[in-house]
């Protein structure tokens, strides 16, 4: 070892006389040089992202134990995460662990920004090890370790850590917050939590997060009434006028559609107070910036909380024309009824939690109970078929069962093969499988089997809502990601909340406007559960096929569970992989189990050690 680099080691570990007493953001501009890879590289300037600093004062304010920062994209709160890393490492060492959305984005993050940073960094570079002494997920350092990951349940579990950082945290999976943060239970009185991410949806776990303790948002000051306010895209005052984001609308040459390039050009900053109006150039969004401040907007719970909210008008490279362009691109989607452009606008450009849609509760119109003089069966039974439409040969492989609505048991009626739609509609009817209980895969050819679904429906009347409903087949989709999903209700199952999804129709078309309701289910978790009906072991439930057949025996067998290598990561996940030459009944059955929990006939509601439970019958101890 170098003389020098052996200095340096004397130096940090000898070196408490004096601590740096100044702030992070003082530190890093005299200490970190950014790479190439980020938007600014070059000194680390935080004096010119007024609305970072507050937020890195309470990462060193020992009051604070969790630092929120509930931001739009690409403002740089990942940015001063990764400034706060190094500061922690020469300053306060201890354990740090930073999870990420996925594995992917772990190593990503490290490789591309941290790292390079870290070894730009004089007292740093010398404690770090060498390339290959850096493994997937783990930097050790001689005192101390990175940890890095996707949120993952095993990272969740091991060793508790000092500092935790939590990236991105609107794609987790829901309950994983609570978890990670309990890694830092050890550490109380010594530990810092940094939550940086865009919002999700009103209702989420990071919004209960978000909101449990002091919340300060960052406002604009009018240079007129010099009076402090929130970038509101559009509030109303009492005389119906509007402060916040407006434009002058102008239309198309049809004289009926705005012309959105041209109306957005116009548009201007209005202050709720006093009208003032704050035109779209570079000089006054540097001033909107340079006068902003955070203001409490919450006062009350976990005063150890503190949650910081800033919207993408901080970056003043981005003129209001930009976001009035995406306002009414996403507006003019949300008319169609497709509101995922809208999502993307609220969340990541206004930095505000989501409020979707609610749907009517479809489980009772799959349940039948909407049907006016319902036989004996049609009281007890819901019949449920599903398809799963193949590739290869443009075939159509369908299954049927019949699911008691007490949940104890479900028998398969029929299974079979089909060349059109026509054959499908026909078994479908014979029967008696209302429209409401047929379920699509739309794995292959997306677009048209949304379009299929859409095109089997019937109207009919709710009678609690009091109005005409629209009932179509279910396109469907198995999804490799996920174990559960959270829903508006505030449960997790082992299927998504429906999604809406755009079949493209032309124009012309009698259907234009009507969206696919997309039902993402857990391959995983689905199948787990599945198996187990299949050999019996859950108690209290039959789950019967009708007649002994050779073909849908080994299709029900032809997946098996399997330690997946993650390349990238070089971490292990369970996952049910094929390893007969086709599974298009396993599928079906999946997909059939979904609609049977949909539908109340069979409990959807997701349950971790109920699944380890399930996988435990299966023989496999994880
Ligand atoms: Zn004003």
């Amino acid at each position: 070892m170098l003389q020098s680099t052996i200095d340096n080691f004397v130096d940090i570990f000898t070196d408490v006389s004096k601590p740096y007493s100044g702030s992070i953001a003082d530190w890093a501009k005299e200490n970190i040089i950014l790479p190439e890879v980020y938007g600014q590289p070059g000194k680390l300037d935080l004096s010119t992202s007024p609305w970072l600093l507050a937020p890195l004062e309470d990462v060193l304010n020992p009051k604070v134990t969790t630092v929120i920062k509930i931001m739009a994209v690409r403002v740089g709160k990942s940015m001063s995460d990764e400034a706060t890393i190094p500061f922690w490492l020469s300053q306060a060492v201890g354990p740090i662990l930073r999870i990420h959305q996925d594995d992917e984005s772990a190593s990503a993050a490290v490789e591309t920004k941290l790292l390079p940073m870290l070894r730009g960094i004089d007292c740093i570079a010398p404690l770090l090890p060498q390339k290959k002494g850096i493994k997937k997920g783990l930097i050790n350092l001689p005192n101390t370790f990175i940890r890095y990951a996707g949120d993952k349940e095993s990272v969740a579990h091991s060793i508790g850590v000092r500092y935790l950082i939590l990236d991105e945290a609107h794609m987790y999976d829901a309950g994983m917050i609570e978890k990670f943060i309990a890694r830092t239970i050890d550490f109380a009185g010594r530990r810092k939590i940094i939550i940086s991410s865009t919002p999700n949806e009103t209702g989420s776990e990071l919004e209960k997060y978000y909101l449990s303790g002091k919340v300060f948002e960052w406002h604009w000051k009018c240079a007129n009434c010099e009076r402090y306010q929130p970038y509101w895209w559009s509030r109303q005052r009492a005389d119906n006028s509007y402060a916040g984001f407006n434009w002058d609308t102008i239309l198309l040459p049809d004289g009926e559609h705005t012309d959105i390039a041209k109306s957005a050009k116009t548009t201007w900053l209005e202050c709720y107070h006093c009208r003032h109006q704050i035109c779209d150039n570079l000089e006054n969004r540097r001033k909107l910036n340079d006068n902003g401040k955070y203001i409490c907007i919450k006062n009350d719970g976990d005063a150890t909380i503190h949650s910081y909210t800033c919207p993408l008008f901080v970056n003043i490279n981005l003129p209001f024309e930009f976001f009035t362009t995406e306002y009414l691109k996403a507006k003019r989607q949300k008319q169609l009824g497709l509101d995922e452009d809208m999502r993307t606008f609220i969340t990541g450009k206004l930095a505000r939690f989501y409020k979707s849609e609610q749907l009517s509760d479809d489980s009772k119109i799959m349940r039948g109970d909407y049907i006016p003089n319902p036989t004996d069966y049609e009281k007890e039974w819901v019949n449920i078929m599903t398809i799963d439409w193949q590739a290869a040969g443009d075939v159509k492989y369908y299954l049927i069962r019949a699911w008691h609505k007490n949940g104890t048991e479900s028998r398969r009626l029929a299974f079979g093969v089909c060349r059109t739609w026509e054959e499908i509609d026909d078994i479908r009817k014979k029967w008696n499988v209302r429209n409401a209980c047929v379920g699509v895969d739309t794995g292959w050819n997306t677009t048209t089997a949304y379009q299929v679904c859409i095109k089997h429906f019937e109207n009919f009347r709710d009678p609690t809502l009091n109005r005409e409903i629209f009932i179509s087949w279910i396109p469907m989709k198995g999804d490799g990601n996920k174990l559960s999903y959270m829903h508006e209700d505030k449960t997790s199952r082992y299927y998504a909340p429906t999604s809406k999804q755009d079949p493209l129709w032309s124009q012309d078309s009698k259907f234009y406007g009507r969206t696919a309701k997309l039902v993402l289910w857990s391959n995983f978790s689905i199948k787990t559960i599945l198996f187990n009906l299949r050999d019996n072991k859950l108690p209290g439930i039959k789950w019967l096929v009708d007649i002994k057949d050779g073909e849908y025996e080994r299709q029900m067998y032809s997946e098996g569970l399997f330690d997946e290598l993650d390349k990238k990561t070089g971490t292990k996940k369970l996952r049910w992989k094929k390893v007969g030459d086709a599974n298009e009944y396993l599928d079906c059955e999946a997909m059939n189990l979904t609609l049977a929990m949909r539908t109340k006939c069979f409990s959807g509601t997701a349950n971790e050690d109920e699944l380890k439970d399930f996988l435990l019958k299966d023989g496999i101890n994880k």
